[in-house]
């Protein structure tokens, strides 16, 4: 690890340090901890690690990579029982960096640190962050790839999760034949993260098979129900645990686009935001060739139906997150035309993903039946002018009519809970960084603000712009592997 000539600047998420790490806001200014924090000092009885994984990168096997920029720092058990395994992140080599050299710069970092707590007050599984520093010292980066190094500055994140195990995890001791240490890491990760299988029930691989890919299909289901496309779902980014990490160049998607490729590096859209769920049935079977070994042949069929099952489960999950976002109560058996004949509608148009759901949540119904919105309802706006808008209302406002006693209001706060107002569009991250790149973490400190209460009107996010149309500079904005 290295020590970081550390800058003043510091943001901490306050929810981490007080309901996970069970610690009070004035640990912050002990410098002691500040070092702790930026790879200067360790914690006490840490012992640093640093993890092996393999994985398919764009399809392909590409061999082992491990941790090459991330130190494991150890695990806190907190006042609530709860486990979590603390790395530090662009804190220094490690024996996985091959050619690289561990470290991370200001902006991949504010987007990590932002963006993963953002996705949990969205209510997406994910790991977590809890601090950020940045340092004065050089790290010399290409961010798009044309040839031109420039001099960054380097930061690190603390960042958390239950586990950071991954697919390629597993894959690597399957492709090297480590057959004991396969299943020695298996049956750890169901001892401690899947509690309700038996440790001796003989078919608990096929039983974590099949948990894991439900819990897959539905965090993807989960991404598509904010517009998130991760942008680099590689086997060795996709957890054991279904939660969201790696935050690398993904993206909110803006205007309606199943093809909307967040990653400029993904040249043929492998990971557009449409390609998600299949991406996901990819990588599980992947990591049923890597359970392959331990299954006998019946416990292998057996996977491969449940391997069946996954486009069915994904469906279903989809199916119920999209009704929520359009405040549908019950089942009818048209619902999924409504939904994929409003999507077809943003898709002509190219509406906004977010402020499409956010302002029909905010409409009242008698509004919506007149058609004209006022200019602050631009997502709206922009759909209305489909000459099959009217169509889809009448159909909306008839399904709405059939559910009993239910109020505008009740409707309204119901899709409001769903619906953000707020998502980590890729301009206010860049205009974050840019700040943040001269030493101004006002907007960093704004944006952990509002991410925090994604689905509440606030004022100053407001004025910053945040639930209005995108700035036009923000279109020539691009996201690269580089980081
Ligand atoms: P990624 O493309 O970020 O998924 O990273 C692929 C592999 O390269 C992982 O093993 C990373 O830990 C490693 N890696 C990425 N960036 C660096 C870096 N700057 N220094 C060392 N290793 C890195």
């Amino acid at each position: 690890m290295l020590f970081l000539h550390i800058f003043r600047l510091f943001c901490v998420f306050q929810d981490v340090l007080r309901n996970i790490l069970d610690l009070n806001e004035s640990v912050i200014q002990n410098e002691e901890f500040v070092r702790c924090v930026s790879g200067g000092k360790l914690f006490p009885g840490s012992v640093p690690l640093a993890h092996r994984y393999g994985g398919h990168q764009f399809g392909y096997w590409a061999g082992q990579l491990g941790d090459g920029r991330a130190h494991l720092l150890g695990e806190y058990t907190n006042r609530k029982g709860e486990r979590w395994e603390v790395q530090l992140k662009g804190s220094g080599k490690t024996p996985y960096s091959r050619s690289g050299d561990g470290r991370a710069v200001i902006r991949s970092s504010v987007r990590e640190f932002l963006c993963s707590e953002a996705m949990h007050f969205l209510g997406v599984p994910t790991s977590r962050a809890l601090s950020l520093v940045v340092s004065e010292e050089p790290v010399w980066r290409d961010p798009f790839y044309n040839g031109s190094v420039i001099k960054e500055r380097g930061a690190v994140v603390l960042r958390l999760a239950k586990s950071w195990f991954r697919i390629g995890s597993l894959e690597i001791l399957t492709r090297t034949g480590e057959l004991d240490v396969l299943r020695t890491l298996l049956d750890f990760v169901i001892k401690e993260h899947f509690k309700s299988i038996a440790t001796n029930d003989p078919d608990k691989y096929v039983v974590f098979f099949s948990r894991v890919l439900n819990e897959t299909a539905h965090l993807i289901a989960h991404w598509m129900s904010v517009g998130f496309a991760h942008g680099v779902c590689n086997t060795d980014n996709f957890s054991l645990l279904s939660i969201t990490f790696h935050y690398g160049p993904f993206g909110f998607m803006e205007s309606y686009d199943p093809n909307f490729v967040p990653n400029t590096s993904d040249d043929e859209g492998r990971y557009s935001i449409g390609a998600q769920a299949n991406v996901g049935l990819f990588n599980l079977q992947k990591l049923l060739e890597a359970l392959k070994p331990l299954l006998t042949s019946d416990q292998l069929s057996q996977s491969q139906q449940i391997l069946r099952e996954y486009p069915q489960i994904y469906h279903q999950r989809f199916h119920e997150l999209f009704k929520a976002k359009l405040g549908f109560l019950g089942n009818e058996e048209k619902d999924s035309y409504v939904i994929a004949f409003l999507l077809k509608l943003m898709e002509d148009t190219g509406a906004d993903f977010t402020m499409t759901f956010r302002q029909l949540s905010e409409v009242t119904l008698s509004r919506l039946q007149k058609g004209s919105f006022a200019p602050s309802l631009w997502a709206l706006s922009d759909l209305s002018s489909h000459k099959h808008f009217r169509d889809w209302v009448q159909l909306y406002l008839q399904r709405l009519s059939r559910i009993m006693s239910d109020s505008d209001e009740e409707r309204q706060h119901r899709m409001q809970g769903v619906n953000p107002r707020y998502v980590l569009r890729n301009w206010m991250a860049e205009s974050a960084i840019r700040k943040a790149e001269k030493n101004d973490f006002s907007e960093v400190t704004l944006l952990q603000k509002t991410l925090m209460e994604p689905f509440m009107e606030q004022e100053e996010a407001e004025r910053a712009g945040y639930a209005t149309k995108p700035p036009s500079w923000a279109q020539q904005l691009r996201v690269s592997c580089s980081s």
